[in-house]
């Protein structure tokens, strides 16, 4: 494609494919919100990767069902299986991966609509997973599909996923097919996630993740008599005490260059995921000084903290109050660490997507990165693919609320800018 007047043809036919499937991309939408694939425990994966497989079939793609043998969380009981779809073109590369998770979190409570109905009223598609990301992958798989309808022959390959766990870590989805190298440097040029970032943001990365467990001992007495004993929630209240006076004034002094949203995410953050101290939880308790308690912990760093820095302040703040507090015991276990991720300015798929957002609403796009992680990491990490971002249709804010929502005008600019942007990062081969 040479002109710079036939390039504009081939935006505009292709814009005019989407506005006439608009109606399918949200009746497809509807369709996978209305496959329960509750995480966890992880219901109904095989149905979802089916109905995605189907639509792709049918698309023109070549279909491959990628189940994640040999992790423990892949069970007879609940298979965890991955779909992914390619759309070749006249040549492989370049080779555009599109990834959405299909898995959703429970609905819990509050709910005013069915959220599991696929309920479409007053220009919002409403239900659990809506916008995190049945819209995603319904924006993904239809962007690729106005390009067919369109009759343009893209040089190189699109390719479509569905995958599995990415509220559980997606070690058996997205992580799954870079461990297996079906996603990997060489092979793939650019990965995009339609998380619901809002339609005019791209998504270029995340804080770090460390989970840890701290265990406190204490000695066992009997409850009318506790001077007779240690208790081990007051040694975790020591903990808790030390951290609100000496880590979180700290931590509020520290601020990423990273654009993370919302701006309180600028900051490093420490959430207590969980406590328990003493005997189980029940109707029948006898009088005991309890001597154990265990708190989980969710610390959230930033890429200029890195984990060590980040690990070492929480052993000398334990450490410190085991010479402070006569008695004080501790177990530090780690659960969990997810280094941060950031794609790099320059990367392709970033210019790409800000145009298309450009042309399509008028407004400058706005790089940000998210408070939490996604699958972004294993793109990253394991695929070692730099040229990766999460760009997609819905807002952020809803994703596991009741009455989760995707306004129908998100999720067909969303089609129209991955659109645009496959055209650009796959190129056009003829039209
Ligand atoms: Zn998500």
């Amino acid at each position: 494609m040479s002109s710079i007047l036939t390039e504009a043809k081939v935006r505009d036919r292709v814009l005019a494919a989407v506005d006439e499937l608009a109606d399918e991309v949200v009746d497809f939408t509807a369709e996978l919100i209305r496959i329960p694939t509750v995480n966890p425990p992880g219901e109904f994966y095989e149905d979802c990767a089916r109905a995605i497989g189907a639509r792709l079939e049918q698309f023109g793609f070549t279909v491959e069902y990628h189940a994640a043998e040999g992790r423990p969380e892949h069970t007879r009981a609940h298979p965890r299986v991955n779909v992914v779809g390619t759309l070749p073109g006249a040549r492989r590369n370049p080779v555009v991966h599109l990834n959405g998770h299909f898995d959703v979190v429970p609905a819990g409570d509050g709910w005013t609509v069915d959220p599991f109905g696929g309920v479409v009223r007053d220009g919002r598609i409403y239900g659990r997973g809506s916008a995190d990301m049945k819209a995603g992958i319904a924006a993904a798989v239809y962007a690729a599909e106005a390009i067919r309808r369109a009759g343009v022959r893209l040089t190189g390959t699109v390719e479509v996923s569905g995958t599995v766990d990415e509220e559980s870590g997606g070690y058996a989805g997205m992580g799954y097919l870079a461990e297996m190298g079906r996603i990997a440097r060489g092979r793939t040029d650019a990965v995009i996630i339609p998380e619901p970032l809002n339609v005019d943001r791209i998504c270029v990365g995340h804080r770090g993740v460390y989970w840890f467990e701290v265990t406190t001992h204490g000695k066992i007495a009997h409850g009318s008599m506790p001077f007779l004993g240690e208790s081990a929630i007051e040694q975790m209240g020591w903990v808790l005490e030390a951290i609100r006076r000496e880590l979180l004034p700290v931590y509020a002094t520290r601020r990423t260059e990273v654009p993370v949203v919302p701006d309180g995410a600028r900051h490093p953050t420490l959430n207590v995921n969980a406590i328990h101290g003493g005997q189980p939880e029940g109707p029948v308790q006898s009088p005991c000084v309890a001597d154990r308690c265990t708190a989980v912990f969710d610390r959230r760093f930033l890429i200029e903290e890195g984990f060590e820095k980040t690990r070492a302040e929480i052993v000398e703040l334990l450490d410190g109050l085991t010479t402070r507090v006569p008695s004080f015991r501790y177990e530090l276990n780690d659960l969990m660490v997810v280094e941060p991720v950031l794609t790099p300015p320059d990367a392709p798929v970033i210019g790409a997507l800000g145009e298309a957002i450009a042309g399509v609403l008028g407004r400058e796009a706005t790089l940000v990165a998210s408070p939490g992680t996604y699958d972004h990491k294993h793109v990253s990490r394991i695929a070692g693919i730099d040229n990766c971002v999460a760009y997609g249709p819905g807002i952020l804010d809803l994703a596991h609320q009741p009455d989760e929502w995707c306004a129908v005008d998100d999720l067909i600019n969303a089609t129209r800018v991955l659109a645009l942007a496959i055209l650009d990062l796959v190129g056009v081969e003829s039209a």
